[in-house]
């Protein structure tokens, strides 16, 4: 996916077996990885929302929601790449998996040099795509977002934001220049059990449109879409789109 910090990868684990999921961070900490771990679906989802993982690995069997569900979930809010864990002699786990959008699968028992090798070339493939490569982008010589360093610069000022208003921005700016609705922006930087709540969405709005914009009351980057959500202005258009 757009914008994520390409340094050092950041994998999540979502895994309820404790002894698997150790065995499974080490070794990515071994080849360099940042990695995070959700033992159950929803700590999963919710780290996921909080620690904005390069690439999710998701065991398919999990003891409060199936990872199946987990994985519809995920491809609702965010296309960030997926390897699901599926166990031997479960074929059928693999196609569901690829066909909810599943980018790869490794087949417990596995090596960690074969888990790693997948999770690279599912790295190297989503970077090969020219996705997950715009670390840095500026708007009318004004604003500038350094999403490697999670930094906001405004007239040249370092801005301080706090993590829910850096989400909000975060997810305006990667789908900039279309609309997200209140729905989508609450389930992806609240959590679903937000989705009723869209005076948060508008609060943090203000928030950002006052740290952010020139004229608040007249925003230029973050645009209203009354009734339907807000859309972070195409700062692109003009540019040379490839
Ligand atoms: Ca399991």
């Amino acid at each position: 996916m757009a914008l994520k910090s390409a340094s050092i990868p950041k994998i999540l684990v979502i895994e309820d077996e404790e002894r698997m999921a150790r065995f499974i961070r080490l070794n990515l900490e071994h080849d360099g990885f940042l990695v995070n771990e959700g033992l159950t679906g929803r700590e999963g989802l919710d780290k996921m929302r909080t620690f904005m993982p390069d690439l999710i690995l998701l065991d398919i069997m999990l003891p409060d929601i199936d990872g199946f569900e987990v994985l519809k979930m995920i491809r609702e809010i965010d296309n960030v790449p997926v390897i699901i864990l599926t166990v031997k002699g479960e074929e059928d786990d693999r196609v569901r998996g690829l066909e909810l959008g599943a980018d790869d699968y490794v087949t417990k028992p596995f090596s960690p040099r074969e888990l790693v090798s997948r999770v690279k070339a599912v790295l190297r493939r989503v970077e090969a795509t020219g996705v997950g490569s715009e670390e840095i982008i500026e708007v009318d010589n004004r604003l500038k977002i350094d999403f490697s360093r999670r930094e906001i610069w405004v007239d040249g000022n370092l801005v301080k934001l706090r993590p829910t208003e850096y989400r909000l921005l975060y997810h305006l700016v990667q789908n900039a220049g279309w609309v997200l609705t209140y729905d989508q922006i609450l389930s992806r930087v609240w959590g679903y059990a937000y989705r009723d709540e869209p005076h948060y969405v508008r609060l943090y709005i203000n928030y950002l449109r006052q740290k952010l914009e020139k004229d608040p009351s007249h925003p230029a980057y973050i645009l209203t879409e009354r009734g339907v959500g807000y859309r972070f202005v195409d700062y692109r258009r003009g540019k040379n789109l490839t």
